[in-house]
């Protein structure tokens, strides 16, 4: 019993390490990787509802690394975000962002609003406004064009998240509550902050149709929204009956796989020379 004891530990620790070291070579290679161009950004449309018109897109960060393959975001995003490297990550990815809209619209496409995801990091410790101002300077693309994605743990409660938020809104940028739902709660400053959409987080969107206590909840995160004049958008809209559920609960916008996964640039335009 003592010896297979020991050889659980071995394993166990083996086992860890191999962890350990997939996250630290992923944590050391993230500025190589932006050097390097490994980095890459997708766009998934974003459809009003009612008319079924595309009227922005997502942009979501792709990185195929040189040794270990396509690593998924929800993976390396953390990592960036312990190390630091979020910064960098998250400055590449609005200037892309910005530069590819501005394109969109110089090629001729119908202009929409692309949405950046910020990450908590990011927006406390980057002076986030300069950071904007210069992504859209440099690409020429105008403020309405552009989208923030906040999540429910960047702007719990700090004054200065609150004067952060304000500053953006008065420079002409939309800003919209990612994942809305699952974060800690307090539903007062949705009242505080100048939040102009709400995205229903996938997890809800995924149970409509499973779980009648998910359906009540996106029925009732659509009522508050509209009660308080703010858009909605429902992400991760796989299936028709969703759709349906979301028309009938007059939801606003929606985004998924029914419509489109997320893409490389040319095709949406693509999807645009077809529409
Ligand atoms: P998120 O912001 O909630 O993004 C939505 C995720 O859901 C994306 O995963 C998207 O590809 C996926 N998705 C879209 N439609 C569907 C659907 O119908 N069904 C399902 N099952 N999934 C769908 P992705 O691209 O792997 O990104 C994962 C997360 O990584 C994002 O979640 C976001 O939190 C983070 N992330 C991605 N790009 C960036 C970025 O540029 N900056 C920051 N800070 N975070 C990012
Ligand atoms: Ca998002
Ligand atoms: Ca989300
Ligand atoms: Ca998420």
């Amino acid at each position: 019993a003592k010896e297979e004891g020991r050889n659980n530990f071995q394993f166990f620790t083996s086992e860890m390490n191999e962890l350990v070291s997939r996250k630290s070579k992923i944590a050391m290679s993230i500025r190589k990787g932006l050097e390097l161009g490994e980095f890459t950004v997708h766009y998934q449309p974003q459809i009003d509802i009612t008319s079924e018109k595309i009227i922005g897109v997502e942009a979501l960060v792709r990185w195929n690394h040189s040794l270990l393959g396509p690593i998924s975001p929800a993976e390396f995003i953390p990592i960036a975000e312990e190390n630091g490297m979020i910064l960098q990550i998250g400055e590449y990815v609005l200037h892309t962002a910005c530069q590819q809209n501005k394109s969109w619209q110089n090629a001729g496409l119908e202009a929409f609003r692309v949405a950046v995801n910020i990450s908590a990091k990011q927006f406390s410790q980057g002076n986030i406004a300069e950071i904007v101002t210069s992504a859209l300077k440099q690409s020429g693309l105008a403020p309405e064009f552009l989208e923030l994605e906040l999540t429910e743990s960047i702007i719990q409660g700090t004054a200065s998240a609150i004067s952060k938020m304000q500053e953006l809104k008065a420079m002409g940028i939309h800003l919209s509550i990612d994942d809305f739902g699952t974060g800690y709660s307090s539903l007062s400053y949705l009242k505080m902050f100048p939040i102009d959409t709400l995205k229903i987080d996938q997890h809800f969107t995924r149970n409509i149709h499973s779980n009648p206590k998910d359906a009540a909840l996106v029925d009732t995160i659509i009522q508050m929204a509209h009660n308080l004049e703010l858009n909605v958008i429902a992400e991760g809209v796989e299936t028709p009956e969703q759709l349906a559920f979301l028309k009938t609960k007059k939801c606003n916008q929606a985004q998924g796989y029914f419509f489109h996964k997320p893409m490389l640039p040319e095709m949406i335009e693509e999807l645009y020379v077809k529409a």
